[in-house]
């Protein structure tokens, strides 16, 4: 039997909720499937880690990481630590050295849940952003100067190099080629940013050559913000840098309906080092501990880890199943309006999953 192993890890706030939720969901795939079966290994890193060890993970923690087929990740974040440092010294300090360059954000209103944008109902929004995970204003460089005084000098900078955009870029154009509609739009600030962002634009037209068939066109990232708003059915794939994919990303999330839906994964396309599969949501520490926090976003990118590892009828089953959960308005959680608990929304994925007669 085909056999894949999986780091899990929780993190922090509600976290560890929705990775066991998802953990029972996947074990539920597992199971209905008969082909396959997935070995998990759990992972304490975190705050509480750095509050014991000062660090959110050991020095080789990466490296640890290799030996596993794919990651399914929490959240990192908490109240009495900078969010620069669980940031840093988890998330970014996993995706940076196992290359997880790509980073693919799936939008759309899923069956049973109100966009709050007025006459979008389904087939009007269903984007793919995929985000520059590597470089750019992640970089990481940059520094600070005379703190303190009237001359203080802070610095990010960043920085793009010709090898990380082409590579984001044909993965974009690859993924856009692969939808119906094969429509690609490349977001910049290149009006502002005029050497990184120049250079983005002129790759993303050398590149473009190797997809005739891909349709695809420019906007700055401001123009990009209103279009997703005002004009949703004319947007299929988006590809952007670090910092602005982020930012479109949560407002691509709040309009299909809440960000406790929408998925990420972090994915590293040639599959020499494992990707991780998460949530887009924080720790949401308003919530942590009662019960009702959506685990929805974590039960679809669990789906997307799935057809990564190379099992699309499971991925595929656990979607459906995850429709015909939304669709019944009384298994919503609180954040979209219903009653449901995290228990009620998991139960009903795994029984649906059980009775999927595929
Ligand atoms: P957040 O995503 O944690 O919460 C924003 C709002 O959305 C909150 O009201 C929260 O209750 C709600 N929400 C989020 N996920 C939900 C879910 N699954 N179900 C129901 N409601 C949900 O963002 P924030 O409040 O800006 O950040 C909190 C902490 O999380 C900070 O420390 C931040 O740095 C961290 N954070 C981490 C990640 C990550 O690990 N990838 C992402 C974003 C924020
Ligand atoms: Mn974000």
């Amino acid at each position: 039997m085909r056999s894949y192993r999986i780091a899990a890890m929780g993190g922090d706030g509600i976290g560890p909720e929705v990775i066991s939720a998802g953990v029972e969901v996947l074990k539920a795939c597992a199971e209905r499937d008969g082909g396959f079966q997935l070995d998990f290994t759990d992972f304490d890193w975190g705050s509480d880690y750095y509050r014991k060890h000062g660090v959110m993970m050991p020095a080789d923690g990466a490296d640890q990481l290799r030996a596993f087929d794919a990651i399914l990740f929490g959240a990192v974040g908490a109240p009495d630590i900078p969010d620069h440092v669980t940031l840093w010294g988890l998330r970014l300090a996993i995706c940076q050295p196992l290359d997880q360059y790509a980073n693919v954000r799936p939008t759309r209103v899923l069956p049973g849940i109100t966009s709050p944008l007025r006459n979008v109902s389904g087939p009007e929004l269903d984007w793919v952003i995929v985000r520059e995970n590597s470089e750019g204003e992640y970089s990481g460089v940059g520094g600070r100067a005379h703190r303190g005084l009237p001359i203080e000098v802070a610095q990010d900078v960043s920085i793009m190099t010709r090898a990380g955009v082409q590579r984001i870029m044909r993965y974009a154009f690859r993924l856009a080629q692969s939808r119906p509609r094969k429509l690609l739009t490349v977001v910049t600030k290149s009006n502002a940013q005029r050497h990184a962002m120049v250079m983005w634009d002129e790759i993303a037209a050398e590149i473009a050559t190797e997809f005739p068939d891909v349709t695809w066109d420019k906007m700055l990232v401001d123009a990009m913000t209103m279009r997703m708003v005002i004009k949703p059915a004319t947007i299929d794939t988006i590809v952007a840098s670090n910092l602005h994919a982020d930012i479109l990303s949560d407002l691509a999330a709040a309009l299909a309906g809440s960000l406790g839906i929408a998925p990420t994964a972090n994915i590293n396309p040639e599959r020499d080092t494992p990707s991780m599969f998460e949530p887009i949501h924080g720790s949401a520490f308003d919530i942590t501990g009662k019960g009702i926090a959506n685990p929805i976003a974590t039960f679809w990118t669990a789906s997307m880890m799935l057809d990564h590892l190379g099992e699309p009828n499971a991925a595929q089953r656990l979607m459906r199943a995850i429709e015909h959960t939304t669709a019944n308005p009384n298994l919503h959680t609180p954040d979209l309006g219903g009653p449901a608990t995290t228990r009620q929304v998991t139960d009903a994925v795994c029984e649906a999953l059980r009775m999927a007669n595929d």
